[in-house]
């Protein structure tokens, strides 16, 4: 049996909205170079699409990061799995994440980050959770706030499925035709 899974936001409207984005951020980094980080794996669909709509200068480095905990629920403790290949230091960084849920994956990252003496840290997601907030995260910038749901596509998965779906949905498992 498949899984059934009901638009939340359409592909139309993600990308409106990171378009959006895109340009506050060009707005933003005006005569600076933006050094993305774009965290695996969930991350990485919003990251090329947001870089394509970014005008300034634009570089990018990735890291995988895993929460101690389940699928669906983070510790607090990350381990970093990948780490950037390029140092931070004076670079302005912008972190691209695909949803942040309790913040305690972000929060244990911008620590680490900070370490490395960017010359600014700046933190964008395509979704957030807010309602689902245990530790304080500051987001600068937020495509789409969400109703406390498990949501899949545009990167995000269930059980490593659906990141491909171009649009975000909410899954319904076993609830499909086959
Ligand atoms: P946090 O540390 O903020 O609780 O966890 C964030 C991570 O949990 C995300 O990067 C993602 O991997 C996972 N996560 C949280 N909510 C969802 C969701 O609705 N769907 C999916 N696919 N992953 C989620
Ligand atoms: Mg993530
Ligand atoms: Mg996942």
């Amino acid at each position: 049996m498949s899984d059934k899974i009901n638009v939340l936001i359409s592909e139309e409207d993600v990308e409106k909205r990171i378009q959006e984005i895109g340009a506050a951020i060009s707005k933003e980094y005006e005569g600076k170079c933006v050094h993305l980080i774009c965290v695996l794996k969930g991350g990485v669909f919003f990251a090329c699409e947001l870089a394509k709509r970014i005008t300034v200068p634009v570089t990018m480095d990735f890291m995988s990061v895993s929460s101690y905990g389940d699928d669906t629920k983070s510790s607090g403790v990350v381990k970093i799995v990948k780490d950037l290949d390029q140092p931070l230091e004076g670079k302005d960084v912008l972190i691209v994440e695909d949803i942040i849920d309790s913040g305690r994956t972000l929060s244990y990252l911008i620590e680490i980050l900070k370490k490395r003496n960017p010359a600014s840290l700046k933190l964008c997601t395509l979704l957030d959770k807010p309602e689902r907030r245990v530790k304080e995260v500051h987001v600068d910038y937020t495509c789409f706030n969400i109703p406390d749901e498990f949501v899949v596509g545009y990167g995000l998965d269930y059980a490593q499925r659906y990141r491909n779906l171009p649009f975000i949905g909410v899954v319904e498992p076993g609830a499909g035709e086959d």
